[in-house]
């Protein structure tokens, strides 16, 4: 990765991650495909970089990639670079395609524990060098947020955050909703943290607070070893055993139907209870996008408790993929892991007290 000094002016010292995506992509004149292009070529469609009263740095992937190409071990990328970056600067942007942008802001979230400063991720759905691109709103936007203050003198945002079409979402509550629209993100069960209008309209009481006591602590190792299973009527046994028995499986993730209900056919119970005889994580997640699995509420989620499968509340796929992904890169045991799933790390997941 190279580092480009872009402009030297004023307080914030704000530095942009430049992954690819749409926001930097051209149309290839021979195949009509959009592709990436180098962040030299794409900060000559941002003039108005020059304009802001911060100290503006940039870097770039050696290749920008479109997202839908992303790894985990990009993930390590950027946050190798922002932990190695960390001290000097007071926020960070990351440029990056909308198609994965929710699992990169998910992963982010646990990867830099403590972290104590913004980090906005966007992007956009029409490249910079079009007309009319969403793209300089976005980017100029979320270079803003990143700076802002609070009025303790400290970072308005500290966590990680998508910002795209006005709105300011918690990264791990985020999933792409719309694949051509302007509006294409959606935070289905949190509030928007801001609102981008004529002013910057923040909720300051939904923000997360950082703790002082921490220092960030960025982590790296991340176990893949997870896999996603929708249900649908008529999924058939073949297909679930198949599933069930990838080698070197660690956890599950069930997208089951409303507030968390799976069929009751004592063959697929069965198949679920020796998942759990093997050591492997089952997650119940709802297809609906909005409202949270509530097991128990149901006969047909009874059983899957029974089965030992773990309730994923609100959460979305994203999040509860790259959480887990994150938990099986430590070294903890089974029951540690279940714990963690059952707590909210980084305001990932609503979980309600049980009235006492
Ligand atoms: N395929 C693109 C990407 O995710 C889509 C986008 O950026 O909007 O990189």
């Amino acid at each position: 990765m190279q580092a480009d000094n872009h402009c030297a002016c004023a307080p914030a010292r704000i530095l942009i991650i430049y992954t690819g995506g749409t926001i930097g992509m051209i149309e290839n004149p021979k195949t009509g495909a959009l592709e990436n292009f180098e962040w030299a070529q794409f900060k000559q469609h941002v003039p108005e970089l020059e304009r802001f009263p911060y100290h503006i740095d940039a870097i770039s992937f050696d290749t920008p990639i479109d997202s839908s190409d992303m790894e985990p071990n990009q993930w390590g990328e950027m946050c190798r670079v922002i932990a190695d970056n960390y001290a000097n600067y007071d926020g960070f942007v990351l440029l990056h395609g909308t198609d994965t942008m929710a699992f990169t802001a998910s992963a982010l979230s646990f990867m830099l524990e403590g972290l104590a400063k913004p980090v906005i991720v966007t992007g956009s759905q029409l490249p910079i060098s079009q007309l009319r691109t969403d793209g300089k709103e976005n980017l100029l936007t979320s270079i803003e947020i990143a700076a802002a203050r609070g009025g303790d003198g400290l970072p308005r945002v500290p966590e990680v955050c998508i910002f795209f079409e006005n709105k300011l979402l918690r990264g791990n509550r985020t999933s792409k909703v719309n694949s051509e629209g302007f509006n294409a993100f959606h935070s289905p069960n949190l509030p928007s943290l801001a609102h981008a209008g004529i002013h910057i309209k923040y909720r300051d009481h939904l923000i997360r607070r950082a703790d002082p006591t921490q220092t960030l602590t960025p982590h790296y190792h991340l176990d893949s070893n997870v896999m996603c299973l929708t249900l649908f009527p008529g999924i058939q046994r073949e297909a679930v055993d198949a599933v069930f028995s990838i080698p070197g499986l660690r956890a599950i993730v069930l997208k089951t139907y409303g507030s968390g209900n799976a069929p009751q056919k004592p063959w697929f119970v069965e198949r679920l209870r020796r998942l759990n005889e093997r050591d492997i994580i089952v997650v119940n997640t709802t297809q609906c996008s909005l409202g949270t699995v509530e097991m128990g509420r149901y006969e047909t989620s009874l059983q899957l408790i029974k089965a030992g499968v773990l309730g994923g509340y609100d959460t979305t796929l994203e999040c509860v993929l790259t959480k887990l992904m994150y938990l099986l890169g430590h070294d903890y045991t089974t029951e540690q892991i279940i714990r963690l799933m059952n707590t909210s790390l980084v305001g990932e997941v609503t979980i309600e007290q049980p009235q006492a």
